[in-house]
């Protein structure tokens, strides 16, 4: 509370602040770890899987003993543990075209944990459509991505990144790499809520950690962008 521009009133303001992360692995564990502890006050967590043993390098909110248990129900005793004053839904679900509109309308913000991108692109074409704002991260190896998607003719996830990239055969990732981009993440919905400092909008943030670089790239809205050209205006 003693931090400019934050005080009692960005406290309060995350309160009452209702946030979905999108997935509970190596992303969404810094990421809703760091957004309990700021005492967000509803988070709700989505994940359709179970904890396997390869996950435990960087899913840090899934431990040892919680291998085969669900994610969503291993996630949601530790971020408990974290702050005992929020309330945390745990919804044990793959994200599909169906359900995703129901899952995110009227939250303030949704941040992307998914590890593919047609769910990724769901969620922001319901982001842009509900007009809530998304924190898009993606990482592989050393490398991580971050950008803040907001409604309101900013650009969105598919003006930054038209057609997902090829995929390859096996998903590596040093767990230090979610680490940074998650905490990122939390940073910028709280940032967000609160009203603080300027997001990361119409930029895409790349962390290189072979290099131990950021940088940063302009990104524009495509005026014929099929999922923002729609909705903003
Ligand atoms: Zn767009």
């Amino acid at each position: 509370m003693i931090i400019s521009g934050f005080g009692e009133t960005g406290q309060r303001k995350l309160n009452v602040a209702h946030v979905v992360v999108a997935g509970i692995g190596g992303l969404g564990s810094p990421a809703s770890s760091y957004l309990a502890a700021a005492g967000v006050g509803h988070l709700t967590i989505i994940d359709s899987q179970r904890v396997e043993l390869s996950n435990l390098n960087r899913q840090v909110l899934h431990w040892g003993p919680d291998v085969g248990r669900l994610k969503v129900e291993s996630a949601t005793e530790k971020l408990t543990a974290i702050n005992s004053n929020i309330k945390v839904d745990a919804i044990f679900e793959q994200i599909t075209s169906e359900n995703v509109d129901q899952l995110t309308k009227g939250v303030d913000a949704v941040v992307d944990g998914m590890d593919n991108y047609p769910t990724r692109y769901l969620l922001n074409e319901a982001c842009v459509q509900n007009r809530v704002p998304f924190i898009h991260g993606a990482v592989e190896g050393l490398v991580g991505q971050l950008m803040t998607i907001l409604p309101g003719g900013r650009p969105c996830l598919k003006c930054a990144i038209p057609k997902e990239p090829p995929k390859k055969p096996l998903f590596s990732v040093l767990g230090a790499t979610p680490g940074v981009i998650g905490c990122l993440q939390a940073m910028e919905a709280i940032k967000l809520i609160t009203g603080m400092g300027k997001p990361l909008v119409g930029r895409m943030l790349i962390f290189n950690g072979m290099d131990m670089n950021f940088d940063e790239i302009e990104v524009n809205r495509d005026p014929s962008c099929q999922v923002c050209s729609r909705q903003n205006r």
